[in-house]
C-alpha cells in the first residue's frame, strides 16, 4: 500500500478494479477491464468527485477532509454507494488518515484487503483477488459486485 494511491476523496486506487486491471495485465490474461493507473499517478478524474469540484480540479486539497464542506453531498452520496456495494467507506477512510495519521491507515488497509492465498490485492469491487483468483474473475458474470446472483 503506498500513499501515492490514496486519492484526495479516500478512495484507496489500490483496491480498485481498474487499478488492479492495470497492475496484473489482466487484458493479456483474456480479461476484458478497463485499465487505470490511479487517481494521483494519472491525474485521473474518476468517478464523480474530481469531475465535479473545482477545489479538487485545482488541486487546493490534498484530501476532502481539508474542506471547509467535508463531507460534502457528492462525497456523501459516493460513500453510502460504496458503503452498501463495495464494503469500504471514503469518509471512514479520510476520518482515518486525518485522525490516526497516513501510515496507520496505509497498515490497516493492507491487512483488509490482503488475501489470505497469495498475499496479494483483495479487490473492493468484486471480493477477488487478482493475482491468484484470475479464473474465478474470468467466470465471474458482475464484474463489479461482491454476490454473483
Ligand atoms: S478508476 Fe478511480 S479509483 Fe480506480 S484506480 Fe483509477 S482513479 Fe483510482
Ligand atoms: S469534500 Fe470538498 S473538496 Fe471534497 S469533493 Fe466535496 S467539495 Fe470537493
Ligand atoms: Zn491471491
Amino acid at each position: 500500500m503506498n500513499e501515492d494511491l490514496i486519492a484526495p476523496c479516500g478512495m484507496n486506487c489500490t483496491v480498485c478494479s481498474g487499478y488492479l486491471a492495470f497492475k496484473n495485465n489482466v487484458k493479456d490474461k483474456g480479461i476484458r477491464m478497463p485499465y487505470c493507473q490511479g487517481c494521483r499517478p494519472r491525474d485521473k478524474k474518476c468517478a464523480f468527485l474530481k469531475k465535479r469540484c473545482g477545489r479538487l480540479l485545482n488541486n487546493q486539497v490534498k484530501y476532502c477532509y481539508e474542506c471547509q464542506d467535508f463531507p460534502c453531498l457528492n462525497l456523501a452520496h459516493l460513500d453510502q454507494r460504496y458503503k452498501s456495494s463495495f464494503r469500504m467507506s471514503m469518509i471512514a477512510n479520510l476520518e482515518s488518515i486525518r485522525d490516526r495519521g497516513i501510515n496507520r491507515f496505509l497498515e490497516e488497509e493492507q491487512e483488509k484487503w490482503h488475501c489470505p492465498d497469495c498475499g496479494g490485492v483483495i479487490c473492493c469491487h468484486n471480493g477477488i483477488c487478482f493475482h491468484c483468483g484470475l479464473e474465478k474473475l474470468k467466470a465471474k458474470k458482475k464484474l463489479y459486485r461482491w454476490e454473483d446472483d
